[in-house]
């Protein structure tokens, strides 16, 4: 008996040994450790599906929607009917649930399992999004919806987003990916038919290709050149998970991934003289 005591005592000290080991890089999660980029979005995801803040800033955001929509239709021109073009992932549909099994299976996002999980057709709105297009369709706006996911994700897309709440909408106002990630040329089109009064994204490129180019400051003088839009013309909610700011981020590609990004932050030896 006491030598399987004394059996247990060392097992148990090797197992807080191991886990307490600075090499050891990655964390365990039932029982698996995962790799270090899942670290990164480990924290992303559990802020959009647990924490009250994220769910407070959708609601301001489309709280704040309604304020500049009815601003917008106020001083409108009357030539063409109005539209409010809306981005969908993280925009109005919550895909957390694949980030978070891309953490769980130490997976990196693929066309093949987002597709895999598109056509599931589990996503959830987004706080705050439906209501508010209920509200675009009572004053007769039009809904547009330009999003990035695949022309073959279309049916499932629309199943998803119907089951959940979202208003219908006729089909040809859903403008999927073709063969550019690039927005702008279906923006065009929007604009021949409509006047844009408003557009709601998670990513700047959501709202016009200048926010496109991201070499010089990540973008940030073209939001500081354009500040006076955000919360009038265009409504962003938050997306920590991914996005065109993350893929921007300066890459060596000699260093690991927690270089690469401790590199990137602004420390004390950064911004103190
Ligand atoms: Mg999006």
């Amino acid at each position: 008996m006491k030598k399987i005591f004394g059996f247990c005592i060392v097992l148990a000290s090797l197992i807080v040994l191991w886990s307490c080991n600075p090499e050891q890089k990655g964390a365990v999660i039932e029982g698996k450790i995962v790799n270090e980029t899942s670290e990164f979005l480990l924290n992303a995801t559990l802020w959009v599906q647990q924490s009250a803040e994220y769910q407070a800033c959708c609601f301001q955001a489309f709280n704040h929607a309604k304020l500049a929509l009815d601003a917008r239709i106020s001083f409108a021109s009357a030539d063409k009917p109005l539209a409010v073009v809306f981005d969908i992932d993280e925009t109005l549909l919550d895909n957390s649930y694949f980030e978070a099994n891309l953490v769980e299976t130490n997976t990196s996002y693929t066309k093949d399992n987002w597709k895999e999980w598109s056509d599931k057709k589990c996503a959830t709105a987004i706080p705050g999004a439906i209501d508010f297009l209920n509200y675009v369709e009572t004053k007769g706006v039009e809904i547009v919806y330009i999003s990035n996911r695949r022309e073959n994700e279309l049916e499932a897309s629309i199943l998803n987003m119907e089951s959940v709440g979202f208003p219908s909408v006729p089909r040809e106002n859903y403008l999927f990916r073709t063969d550019e990630s690039s927005k702008n040329n279906r923006r065009a089109m929007v604009n021949e038919k409509y006047t844009i009064i408003l557009l709601v994204g998670d990513n700047l490129c959501d709202f016009d290709g200048i926010f496109e180019d991201r070499s010089l400051k990540m973008g940030k003088d073209a939001v500081e050149a354009n500040k006076d839009k955000f919360g009038q013309e265009f409504i962003i909610l938050p997306n920590p998970m991914y996005g065109k700011w993350e893929q921007s981020l300066p890459n060596d590609t000699v260093k690991t991934a927690t270089q690469n990004r401790i590199n990137n932050v602004i420390g004390y030896s950064d911004i103190c003289n």
